[in-house]
């Protein structure tokens, strides 16, 4: 029960709650308290004041030597309340006159009980009020116990001490109304406040519930679902928005393979099916001549060179994707890789009689995979002369740009259409599929680019067409000079 967050969140809210109730009940019973004790106080030196005023007054009116004592029984019947009583102490600490003394002698019995005059605590008062000018002090006994004033003043050339206690009978009832009231209310209150947090953090989470629900139902079969975003400021719509963009990252990466693979057995299923082709008419006849047999294999030969060819370039982008293709990097001269390229597609353009040229800047050395760098400028250089007609002319220039190294390959070719160029990089892009595949029997699924530009970037590099129109296509690379080591890029 403790896993669900609802729960959690429901129990934090009330604990913290019943805490915050609880203190503030504290506060306000102190601060209740204290302002009540301060009331009071203020009460008893106003009191003692008038009585004092009284007994003054009284005691110049009075003859004999009883005047203080007459004078004391005026001042008490003029000032007594129910809860309050009235105490004269001789110098000796005896006591003189109280109001307890004064008929109607049970005038608070409720709040004064009998003999509460010589008890211990009002004893113990007495002493300490002789040590101080005035003193306020809280006397137990009764119900609730007393608030103690005493102060003394001069009669008949001695010092008496006059005493008014007041019951907080009537405050200590109040306060433990309020305590009662407190003792349910918060309960109550905190019980309230948890059922209304309990649905508010089921209504708030809700989204979450029904987010994950739908999330669980998304498969790669229907990817292309989304979660419903109700508002896009709060934190669960930004929840839900990141989660879509997640969903449409996956959906696109997915699309991609999926036409990878789509792409790439319709590029395999062609040289397959001619392969089974070849090899069912040669067996058709039990008998067939030499020649026969010589030309079917060569075209099986053909084939399978191709299919190789595809095979291994599928193998590489795949690699490539996962971010696995391992790099050996090492450090040679671009212009020999480029010199040594040029001389291996001497022949390819001989046949189609091709001027192949090459101008390098000597001493361009690198740090870079040479075989993969290698299969870049051959991949180019093999299109260059591909798309080249008979006569034509290819040039191969390197140099250093900028702080990189320029790799160029311009041929003179029928170019690229405006309206295909920006998807020539793109895998089993074909310009013209017809062509590019019955011109060379070696290659032609449209995978060259990506490999080239997968190479490039893998090191850092770019690879772009820079210009094709009807007077021929420049491919441009461009490659780090620095020897830092290349890092295997996923595309
Ligand atoms: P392919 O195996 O078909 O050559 P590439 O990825 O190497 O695949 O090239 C993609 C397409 O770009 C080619 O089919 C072709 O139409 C076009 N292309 C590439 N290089 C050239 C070029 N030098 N001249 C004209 N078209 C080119």
């Amino acid at each position: 029960m403790l896993e669900s967050v609802r729960v959690r969140l429901t129990l934090w809210y009330t604990a913290v709650l019943a805490l915050a109730l609880v203190a503030l009940a504290l506060a306000g019973y102190l601060a209740f308290w204290r302002d009540t004790v301060q009331r009071t106080d203020g009460d008893l030196a106003e009191l003692s004041s008038a009585f004092l005023t009284t007994l003054d007054a009284e005691m110049e009116d009075q003859p004999g030597p009883d005047r203080l004592k007459n004078a004391a029984l005026v001042a008490i019947n003029e000032h007594r309340f129910r809860d309050h009583v009235f105490a004269i102490l001789d110098p000796e600490g005896g006591l003189y006159i109280s109001s307890l003394d004064v008929p109607p002698p049970k005038s608070a019995p409720e709040f004064i009980p009998e003999g509460f005059l010589s008890s211990t605590s009002f004893r113990k008062f007495v002493e300490a009020s002789s040590g101080a000018d005035r003193l306020y002090q809280n006397v137990k006994g009764g119900k609730g116990g007393y608030r103690g004033y005493a102060r003394h003043f001069q009669a008949k050339g001695r010092t008496f001490t006059l005493v008014i206690l007041r019951s907080l009978h009537t405050q200590q009832e109040m306060l433990e109304g309020i305590t009662a009231t407190f003792a349910w209310i918060i309960p109550i209150g905190v019980l309230l406040a948890s059922i209304g947090g309990y649905f508010l953090a089921r209504k708030s989470l809700a989204p979450v519930v029904a987010m994950s629900t739908q999330a669980g139902r998304i498969g790669a079969a229907n990817l292309y679902e989304r979660l419903p975003v109700k508002n896009e400021k709060d934190e669960l719509g930004h929840l839900a928005r990141s989660f879509n963009q997640l969903l449409d990252r996956l959906n696109e990466s997915f699309d991609r393979q999926r036409r990878f693979m789509a792409d790439a057995s319709h590029e395999l299923r062609t040289p397959v099916a001619i392969l089974r082709g070849e090899t069912e008419v040669a067996l058709s006849r039990p008998e067939r001549s030499l020649e026969e047999y010589r030309e079917s294999l060569a075209a099986v030969r053909a084939e399978s060179k191709r299919l190789t060819h595809i095979v291994e370039d599928l193998f590489t982008l795949a690699r490539a994707d996962a971010g696995q293709y391992p790099l050996s990097p090492q450090d040679f001269y671009l212009d020999e890789l480029v010199a040594d390229c040029t001389r291996a597609a001497r022949t390819l353009a001989l046949a189609k009689k091709i001027s192949l040229q090459c101008d390098t800047v000597p001493e361009l050395q690198i740090h870079a995979d040479e075989a993969l760098v290698r299969r870049m400028i051959l991949n180019l250089l093999d299109n260059a002369i591909k798309y080249t007609p008979d006569g034509g002319r290819v040039t191969l220039l390197c140099r250093s740009e900028n702080g990189k190294y320029l790799l160029s390959v311009t041929d003179t070719g029928p170019g690229i259409s405006p309206d295909l160029q920006p998807r020539i990089f793109e895998r089993f892009f074909r310009a013209d599929k017809a062509r590019s595949r019955s011109e060379n029997d070696g290659g032609g699924a449209g995978l060259g680019l990506s490999i080239a530009r997968w190479i490039a970037e893998a090191h850092q590099g770019t690879l772009e067409l820079s210009r094709s129109d009807a007077t021929g296509s420049t491919f441009v690379a461009f490659l780090p000079a620095n020897h830092s080591a290349p890092t295997p890029a996923a595309r």
